[in-house]
């Protein structure tokens, strides 16, 4: 099918495909596979297109699984949920309810596809949980000599560290089989703090709540603390009004927040007051709802993030050194800094492996260039021990990413089986796993 431009969400990648094709079954998947080789092409599935990095560049043939969603599994007793790989997260608290269940934990959106978010390594916050990928128990895979590969406790278990956290380096997600928990309720207090006293006492916040983060506007000395608990689906819930909930998160964090981005962009002077300002109005609220609710917020304004995970005591010193770095250039930075905190994993290329884990994210608006501003602060992330977030933008390449996972020679062995002429790769893949 012929293509046009596709672009990600934050208009920083681009490509127009040689092809689009449609799957809209397994075979179908497996058969796009065969005839992209056949031409000489490279294959690589998308997602939402949410990932900074060009991750999701296709200059072959684009693999949309729009039309593989959908639950096609699920085993009650275990509370398991197997999905098509393309089943977007917003679809999920629908598809779920059924059976009374939930995704452990989210990020801070919902537009992502299942196989798009944990190929990634996507996470959310909370000390005692991993990212999406460590609630993934089972994967089958369509690879690259035209066949396919269930990934389970039983079957290949070997790989499963390596598939569920792929960078789409090994094959095409057919389905993912999720360890879902039975639906619950977050019950969330969200309140500006003294960001110096948050940072003083850094291990305790971050570990003494389920699910805790912080949002730090940069030219301000105030950290908006969010603090969730979960509750059971009995509790008495306490959902934020239709009027309050538009208030804030549509009027305040998109609409509003849109004019001030395009303002501090024509007149650079004014981003310190508004942050000031944006900080004072920021409201005190505490509400009870269904964690999706609770977990996942729209964000409309476009950005590019850079996000590295570091040892999460790691987390003041990289803040007060972010604060430096933006005083002593006299940058003007209107987004947020974003801080959460994630468990220790085994996945081979999760960004959590083997580490308590801080995450600490960086913003600028869309229409500002953002590379002088993330290369330095890149340094500072790395002289911390950090990784950086494999959909979200970095400088790094593969020469300096093997250093920082124990398993990354491991995941180029399993790639160099399944994946030996490079079918699923492109030019990031390139450069941060090798060619
Ligand atoms: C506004 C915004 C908020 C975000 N919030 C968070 C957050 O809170 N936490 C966080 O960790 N990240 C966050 N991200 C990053 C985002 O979760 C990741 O970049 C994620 O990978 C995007 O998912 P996607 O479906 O858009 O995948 P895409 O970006 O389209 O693709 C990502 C990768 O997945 C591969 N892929 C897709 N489908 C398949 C398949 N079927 N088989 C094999 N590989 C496949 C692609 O080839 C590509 O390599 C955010 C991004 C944005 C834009």
């Amino acid at each position: 099918m012929s293509s046009t431009v596709w672009r990600n969400w934050s208009r920083i990648e681009s490509v127009t495909p040689a092809r689009v094709a449609y799957p809209g079954s397994p075979d179908e998947v497996v058969q796009a596979i065969a005839a992209a080789r056949a031409d000489g092409l490279r294959v690589k599935p998308i997602g939402a297109g949410h990932s900074f990095t060009g991750i999701a560049v296709a200059p072959g043939v684009q693999l949309d699984l729009r039309n593989l969603q959908g639950v096609l599994a699920v085993d009650e007793q275990r509370h398991r949920v197997k999905l098509a790989a393309g089943t977007h997260l917003y679809r999920l608290p629908e598809l779920l309810k059924p059976y009374g269940l939930a995704l452990q934990n989210m990020g801070d959106i919902d537009a992502q596809t299942i196989a798009g978010a944990t190929s990634t390594g996507t996470h959310g916050t909370g000390h005692a949980f991993g990212g999406l990928a460590t609630q993934i128990v089972a994967v089958t895979l369509a690879t690259a000599d035209g066949g396919t590969l269930e990934i389970s406790e039983n079957s290949n278990p070997e790989l499963l560290d390596a598939a569920r956290l792929g960078l789409g380096a090994l094959g095409v997600l057919l389905d993912i089989t999720v360890q879902c928990v039975p639906a619950f309720q977050l019950q969330a207090v969200e309140k500006p703090e003294p960001l110096a006293e948050v940072l003083a006492q850094w291990e305790q916040r971050g570990t003494g709540a389920d699910h805790f983060e912080f949002y730090w506007f940069p030219h301000t000395q105030t950290a908006l603390a969010k603090t969730n608990t979960r509750l059971p689906m009995d509790a008495p819930r306490k959902p934020l009004g239709g009027f309050q909930r538009w208030l804030d998160d549509d009027l305040m964090s998109n609409t509003v927040f849109n004019w001030v981005c395009h303002l501090g962009k024509a007149v650079p002077a004014l981003t310190p007051p508004i942050n000031r300002l944006a900080q004072r109005l920021t409201n005190n609220r505490e509400f009870t709802d269904v964690s999706t609710s609770v977990f996942t917020t729209k964000r409309e304004v476009r950005f590019r993030e850079m996000e590295y995970a570091l040892p999460r005591e790691e987390v003041p010193d990289v803040l007060r050194a972010l604060d430096r770095l933006i005083n002593q250039n006299g940058w003007r930075i209107s987004f947020p800094v974003e801080v959460r905190v994630a468990a220790p994993d085994d996945i081979w290329l999760s960004t959590a492996h083997g580490r308590e884990t801080g995450y600490v994210a960086i913003h600028r608006f869309f229409k500002e260039d953002p590379h002088t501003y993330f290369r330095l602060a890149e340094q500072i992330f790395r002289a911390h021990g950090g990784r950086p977030h494999w959909g979200k933008m970095h400088y790094q390449d593969a020469s300096t990413l093997a250093p920082t996972y124990p398993r990354f020679g491991d995941f180029l062995a399993v790639r160099d089986k399944l994946d030996p002429e490079r079918v699923f790769a492109n030019d990031y893949l390139d450069r941060v796993l090798g060619a």
